[in-house]
């Protein structure tokens, strides 16, 4: 994120605007009025907010020496949980980095004297840990949930957050006025990633280690305390975007394109929205997933224009313009398509590897991993000069 950006976004790290986030407990509840301890402890991470705000230029230099690391979170700060996450791991972990002390126990020192109560809640937040929640049993106020690696049931408010029961999610729990809070910025898990997520985080334990998120013990010193948070984020981030779209690298390289050849009767424009690509300009569209931009397209009268973004996307961009513009029953004609050489008998190993331009630059191999590149790789095959055997044997190795 820029620095601009970062001016515009709300001083919990979330990309909405400060008064559509933060900015709505900015004052507090009325005295006995029938405010909620929800309404309450809201209005005072916001104080909490407010005074971590000022230290936001050492959360720049953060960002900064993350940016060195292999993974482009830049590319991520769109994404409002995770830059709230982030924000937070911040925060509460590895500020220490940067400064004496977590900000968070200055906060609970700085105004001790003004309100004990509060100052007293600051202290016990800074040790709550990033780390993965079970929830048991969830109305839309309260909410029965446990550690993912503990036996030990917890009530909690939430202010309508957290997920349905049954399903996991990153998030810290804050002690307030004697109960349980959930901090907004939680990282929900999808349906599917419960039967794998058990065995994850016995990994970060190891990692770490520690038997149990109920056994970290922070200190400021202490080295496990500074790392839990980003694993726990780099979890989420893998289960939520790597698996669907890839890893996009680091280093920029030049981005590829290809043209699609339009099928018969097609509305371009129509179907592409209708399938959730966003209109930017006259013809012009993209493809995002959740805060990522993956593809750009043109439509024009003789087909689609496709850049990519990411080399590392190209699986899902595919994927995607088979299912929603149906593109691959459309071949064009043969005759002059044979422009790469056809593979020599015995060499189809590195044909199978090669790039090839009636695949829109795929290899044999990868297009053999999605509907949309197989039925396109079923027209090529047919074209080659292969006996029987070396047919078969072509398409057994491709799987189709
Ligand atoms: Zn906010």
């Amino acid at each position: 994120m820029d620095a601009i950006k970062l001016k515009n976004s709300c001083i919990c790290g979330n990309t909405l605007p400060y008064a559509e986030c933060c900015g709505l407990f900015q004052a507090p509840p009325a005295e006995g009025g029938d405010a909620s301890d929800r309404a309450a402890f809201r209005h005072d991470l916001h104080e909490l907010f407010m005074y971590l705000f000022p230290l936001r230029n050492l959360y720049q230099v953060y960002w900064e020496r993350l940016s060195e690391e292999e993974y482009p979170h830049h590319l991520l700060m769109a994404d409002a949980d995770y830059g709230r996450a982030m924000m937070a791991n911040f925060f509460w972990d590895y500020s220490v980095q940067f400064s004496d002390a977590r900000p968070i126990l200055r906060a609970a020192r700085d105004i001790e004297e003004k309100n004990l109560r509060l100052a007293n809640d600051f202290r016990q937040w800074s040790l709550s840990p990033f780390w993965l929640w079970y929830v048991i049993e969830a109305d839309n106020r309260h909410a029965y949930i446990r550690m993912a690696d503990s036996d030990r049931t917890r009530r909690i408010e939430h202010g309508g957050e957290l997920p349905e029961p049954g399903r996991y999610f990153a998030g810290r729990i804050l002690s307030y006025r004697g109960k349980e809070q959930v901090h907004p910025a939680l990282l929900v898990f999808s349906e599917g990633a419960a039967t794998v997520l058990p065995d994850r985080l016995r990994g970060i334990c190891k990692a770490l280690g520690i038997k149990s998120g109920s056994g970290l013990r922070p200190d400021v010193q202490c080295e496990e305390w500074r790392r839990h948070g980003s694993l726990l984020l780099s979890l989420w981030r893998e289960m939520t975007y790597d698996a669907r779209v890839g890893i996009p690298s680091r280093t920029v390289s030049s981005p590829h394109s290809f043209h699609l050849p339009a099928p018969e009767r097609w509305n371009t424009a129509r179907q592409l929205q209708e399938g959730g690509a966003v209109p930017t300009g006259r013809n012009r569209f993209e493809l995002r997933y959740r805060a990522l931009t993956l593809a750009r397209l043109e439509a024009g009268t003789s087909g689609l224009q496709v850049t990519l973004l990411d080399e590392a996307y190209r699986p899902y961009v595919f994927h995607w313009l088979g299912d929603h513009l149906g593109m691959a029953s459309g071949s064009s004609p043969g005759g002059d398509r044979m422009e790469s050489a056809p593979p020599a008998p015995g060499d189809w190993k590195a044909w199978a590897r090669a790039a090839h331009d009636l695949l829109n630059g795929e290899t044999p191999m990868e297009a053999s991993l999605h509907d949309f590149g197989r039925r396109r790789l079923r027209v090529l095959l047919e074209e080659l000069p292969l006996k029987e055997a070396e047919l078969t044997a072509l398409q057994r190795q491709l799987g189709l």
